[in-house]
Parts: C-alpha cells; sequence; structure tokens
C-alpha cells in the first residue's frame, strides 16, 4: 500500500535541455521511521548537473522529471512514531542517500554507499511512491532516520549544506589513504570538492599544493590552507613536483590529462580520482609501473563516516565557503559552475522557494 502523500514545492527539470523551472512534487507523509525535514540550504554540486544534463548516460541514466540536490540542512518538522534519533526542531541533514538494505557485507561494515540496494537521494528508484527519488531543490524531504545526520551546532548552515556531498566526498579517501602530517599532498581543481580536501589536507597537517587552471584563485588556495600553487598549465611549474607526491586527490569535472597527475606521484604514491567526467581517461602503463603508483577512485562516504567528518568539521569550525543564491538563480549558477566561475560551492537559500 502507498503511504498518504503531501505537495512540496521543488525546481526539477523536464529533459537533458530544459531549465530548471518551479514545480510541485509528491512527498510521503512520514512512515515509522521517517524524518520529515523543512529544507534551509541545499548546495549545489557538480553532479546535480551532470544529471540534469544526462551527461552519466552510460553509466546512470537521468530519469526526468528530475529534482537534484543532495546537500541538505534543514530542520525537523515532524517523525514517525518508532524514531528514536531526531525530535521537531532539531537541525539535521541528509546527504547523497536516503536508503540501502542494511543488511549486505558493506552496509555492516559502514560503506552503505556499496550497497547493492543503495538509493540516492534523487534519480533512484522510489521504493515507497514508485518513480524516482526527489532530491533537495525542493522546501521538503522525508527520510528514514538512519540517513539522517546531526549538523554540530556551531556551523552556519548555509556554509554546513556543501559538506553532506563536496565534504564527506573529499574527508573519506583522505582518511583511507593516511593524509596528514609528513604527506605531500595534491588537490587538483579548485571547486566545490576541491576547496573543502583543501581545507581538510591542512587540517590533517599534510603539505598541500593546489593544481589549478585557474590563476585568479591562487591567492583564495592558500587562504583556503594550501602550503603551494601550481597553475596547471604552465610545463615547468608541473615539471618541478614530478615523483613527489604521497597522494593526490583529483576532483576536475572535465575531461584532463590525469598522467599529467600520475607522474607527478613519488613511490607507492597514489591518485584517487573523486571527479566524475564522462569521457574516459588516458592512462599509460608506464605512468603506474615505474614507481609502483596506484590509480583509484572514490564515491562519496559511509553514513558513519559522514557523521565523523560532520563532528570534525564542528570541532574545528570548518565550513565551505559559499556564495549564497536563491533557486531563482540555479540556472545561471549552472552556467557559471560551468566557467569554474564558483567561489566556491553555491548554496541555495531555500526561503526563496517560497514565493514561487
Ligand atoms: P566544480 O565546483 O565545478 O569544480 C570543478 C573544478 O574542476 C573547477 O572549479 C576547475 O578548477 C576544474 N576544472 C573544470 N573544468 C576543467 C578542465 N576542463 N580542465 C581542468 N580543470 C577543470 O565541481 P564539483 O562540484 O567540485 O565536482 C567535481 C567533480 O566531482 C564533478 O565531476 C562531480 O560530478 C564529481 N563528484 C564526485 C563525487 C564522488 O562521490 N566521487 C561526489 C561529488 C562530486 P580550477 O579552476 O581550479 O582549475
Ligand atoms: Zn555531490
Amino acid at each position: 500500500m502507498h503511504p498518504t502523500t503531501y505537495k512540496a514545492k521543488a525546481y526539477s527539470a523536464g529533459s537533458a535541455t530544459s531549465p530548471l523551472v518551479s514545480t510541485n512534487i509528491n512527498r510521503r507523509e512520514p512512515t515509522e521511521r521517517d524524518v520529515q525535514i523543512e529544507i534551509l540550504f541545499c548546495g549545489i554540486c557538480h553532479s546535480d548537473l551532470h544529471s540534469v544534463r544526462n551527461e552519466w548516460s552510460e553509466f546512470m541514466a537521468t530519469n526526468y522529471p528530475i529534482v537534484p540536490g543532495h546537500e541538505i540542512v534543514g530542520r525537523v518538522t515532524k517523525v514517525g512514531s518508532a524514531v528514536t534519533k531526531y525530535k521537531p526542531g532539531d537541525l539535521a541533514a541528509v546527504g547523497c542517500m536516503v536508503n540501502s538494505d542494511g543488511t549486505c557485507a558493506h552496509c555492516k561494515a559502514g560503506l552503505e554507499q556499496f550497497c547493492p540496494n543503495m538509493i540516492l537521494t534523487f534519480n533512484s528508484p522510489d521504493k515507497h511512491l514508485g518513480g524516482f527519488t526527489y532530491g533537495g531543490y525542493s522546501d521538503s524531504i522525508v527520510v528514514d532516520e538512519r540517513f539522517v545526520l546531526r549538523v554540530p551546532s556551531n556551523l552556519k548552515l548555509a556554509g554546513a549544506a556543501p559538506l553532506l556531498c563536496a565534504g564527506i566526498t573529499t574527508y573519506s579517501p583522505m582518511r583511507h589513504w593516511g593524509v596528514g602530517k609528513g604527506k605531500k599532498v595534491g588537490v587538483v581543481g579548485l571547486g566545490g570538492l576541491g576547496h573543502m580536501a583543501v581545507k581538510f589536507a591542512h587540517a590533517f597537517g599534510a603539505h598541500v599544493v593546489v593544481f589549478t587552471t585557474s590563476p585568479h584563485k591562487k591567492e583564495d588556495a592558500l587562504r583556503l590552507g594550501a602550503d603551494e600553487v601550481v597553475v596547471s598549465r604552465n610545463a615547468d611549474e608541473m615539471k618541478k613536483h614530478e615523483g613527489s607526491f604521497d597522494f593526490i586527490l583529483d576532483a576536475v569535472s572535465a575531461d584532463h590529462d590525469v598522467n599529467a597527475y600520475l607522474n607527478l606521484l613519488g613511490v607507492n604514491g597514489n591518485l584517487t580520482l573523486v571527479g566524475a567526467p564522462a569521457e574516459p581517461l588516458d592512462v599509460p602503463a608506464f605512468s603506474l609501473i615505474v614507481r609502483r603508483r596506484s590509480f583509484s577512485g572514490s564515491m562519496i562516504g559511509g553514513i558513519a563516516e559522514t557523521q565523523e567528518m560532520l563532528d570534525f568539521c564542528g570541532a574545528h569550525n570548518i565550513t565551505a565557503d559559499v556564495e549564497v543564491i536563491p533557486i531563482q538563480k540555479v540556472n545561471e549558477a549552472y552556467e557559471r559552475l560551468l566557467k569554474s566561475d564558483v567561489k566556491y560551492r553555491f548554496s541555495i537559500d531555500m526561503a526563496s522557494l517560497k514565493s514561487e
């Protein structure tokens, strides 16, 4: 039986070539284990744009209409009868996932992101209402309490929202690969993910080098915590770092020469890709074998680790640097993302949806 529903305001796109426009969507009334959240801020991730424009059609085709958004913070408005961790009035957050089976080996290991039955916040089958899940460009959302996170009360909400994707996606691989004191760490691409990676790598005590295609971001990179900044189009500057890195995080959203960065890794160095350009990347064998280098990927992070990351941010007062926009500017924001023109995350003030 389908649960009862209510209407929520949202922004959705009807096709890969349509803009996002105001709409009404159905949300379920909270069932036993659900938490209903009034969304206050939602970050804009480049993945929202890839999905809206169906750029990942080969791996994860988009179902329309799509309501993107997976960097959600807000206030609890209602809870189901079996909910124990949240009550109305609490601050709460939701990231990229809203469910998983909870029983597989990955879920048991706290790696819900790899569960074969994981449900993404948007564009995944909605087992409650049929159709597909709708994300955070909306005035409310209803989520199983296992996938609701706590926001430390000292963090500004607009800047806390991006932690739910840009934060955990950079925190998790750096923890996994042991980024810390004595390590030389590169961050490629100073966008939403990249600027969080710089903040975390700096907080973990590493020597941080930012690689950017945008020379005007140099000062910001240093302010965010970089020790050095390399303009990656400058071959001489790149050459100086050859064979010297322990770890590099690549957070670039578009096609680029990943080999240029593999060559900067030292013996046993690792390059982890979190950026997800649609086109395949060229990787010559010799770039890896000569120094026992490794090339890997990483996808967001599990729920427990996401809470750990939020608590770390609370303790170190870390949030994203955001440009707060009303939802009416979302299409313009997407065009600016494509020009690498964001400092360093757009965060949508969802109060702007009330006038729609
Ligand atoms: P973003 O804010 O748009 O940042 C991307 C940055 O990449 C830009 O600011 C720019 O930095 C650099 N860049 C853009 N085009 C480039 C080009 N042609 N050549 C070289 N550098 C270029 O995007 P984001 O939200 O941080 O997301 C980055 C990527 O990560 C996206 O592909 C997104 O889908 C993916 N992602 C993956 C996960 C995961 O779980 N693995 C999670 C979230 C997002 P500079 O100006 O400094 O060069
Ligand atoms: Zn994201």
